[in-house]
């Protein structure tokens, strides 16, 4: 895809997540990669409901502003993600209710921190791992980001939210909803007894299902 084409694909899926409630005020941050490993990246203070194509920041590998607006402070950890995962095209990164709400919780496992509820979790989100809260723009925050990035397609930032990346924007978005999704499903089900999906479940679902 032109780099045209994917600046005018951040802005649709921007506007379409602050339209649901997924992305609200000037919270969040998607992101693509290009061939030269350079990236596109929305803007610091900008709203992902009222992107325009041109204002995308360009950003170099490392990190040097090249063309659109100034990029998201959070930019640092997009990199980072892309350097350990060679396969990750795209990331979103939002502060969404659910999943912001499993990051204020206290958790025995950080590790995983969310229950195995459905297939589509596993298939789509796998573990969840959570890591340690630094104060926003804290370079810290990127090197515990590289630390865990090339295992997990998800990781949830403690007081803070999920950074997700896909194989294209398309599907981290469709990752990140399904965190999302299952992140409310966690409080609905409660203090319930609930069925998880067994070891041998999940099991089989990563053997036909690989990521
Ligand atoms: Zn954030």
């Amino acid at each position: 895809m032109s780099e045209d084409s994917l600046r005018s694909e951040i802005v649709k899926v921007g506007s379409l997540l602050y339209m649901r409630g997924l992305a609200h005020g000037s919270a969040g941050n998607l992101s693509v990669r290009l061939d030269d490993g350079s990236i596109l990246v929305t803007p610091t203070n900008s709203s992902l409901g009222f992107l325009a194509p041109e204002q995308i920041s360009k950003v170099s590998p490392a990190g040097t502003h090249i063309a659109g607006d100034p990029p998201s402070k959070e930019a640092f950890f997009h990199l980072a993600v892309y350097e350990e995962r060679p396969t990750a095209k795209a990331i979103v990164h939002l502060h969404s209710t659910h999943a912001v709400a499993v990051s204020c919780l206290c958790h025995d496992n950080s590790a995983d921190v969310l229950p195995p509820l459905t297939a589509y979790q596993v298939m789509r989100v796998g573990r969840l791992p959570l890591i340690p809260y630094y104060r926003p723009g804290d370079r810290k925050l990127a090197d515990a980001v590289r630390g865990l990035a090339g295992e997990h397609k998800a990781m949830l930032l403690a007081n803070h939210g999920p950074i997700v990346s896909g194989k294209s924007l398309q599907d981290a978005v469709h990752a990140y909803e399904e965190l999302e999704e299952t992140a409310k499903l966690f409080f609905l089900v409660g203090n319930r007894p609930v069925s998880l999906l067994t070891c041998e479940a999940i099991t089989e679902l990563n053997d036909v299902f690989p990521s």
